[in-house]
């Protein structure tokens, strides 16, 4: 589809109702249904109470960024195509981390605490990545 040339994620059972929600543009995290508590990245099993009952609940994607580095040399394939590129972990506003590129704006401009909402990669017709820029 894109003709973007950086690796797949593998789908397991654990974290396939995430990639099945990105493939549909929605952002989908895990939810505990004994505690309550949102986690990620997906896990068979809840850190706070160990509850292996899950249920999935669709994210704002909206977000900060906690913490980001800007790479200006990779020269793996699919990746040095995009240089430079700012790698970030981005805290949403459900409480939860994850990490992705932050797109659509010189990396330069990023900044902690500068707030982003998600985009959708589409790489194949069933993988789509997340990628968060910046909220004008
Ligand atoms: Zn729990």
């Amino acid at each position: 589809m894109s003709g973007d040339r950086r690796p797949l994620p593998r789908v397991d059972e654990e974290s396939r109702g995430f990639w099945e929600g990105l493939a549909r543009h929605q952002l989908y995290l895990q939810r505990c249904a004994d505690c309550a508590r949102l986690r990620h990245p997906p896990r068979a099993v809840c850190p706070s109470c160990l509850s292996s009952a899950v249920e999935w609940v669709e994210a704002s994607g909206r977000g900060t960024v906690y913490s980001f580095t800007v790479t200006h040399q990779n020269h793996a394939p699919g990746f040095r195509e995009r240089l430079p590129y700012v790698l970030a972990i981005v805290e949403l506003e459900e409480g939860v981390r994850l990490m992705a590129n932050v797109t659509g704006c010189d990396p330069g401009v990023v900044r902690i605490g500068m707030p982003v909402f998600i985009e959708y990669e589409d790489m194949t017709d069933d993988i789509t990545l997340a990628a968060f820029r910046p909220i004008p």
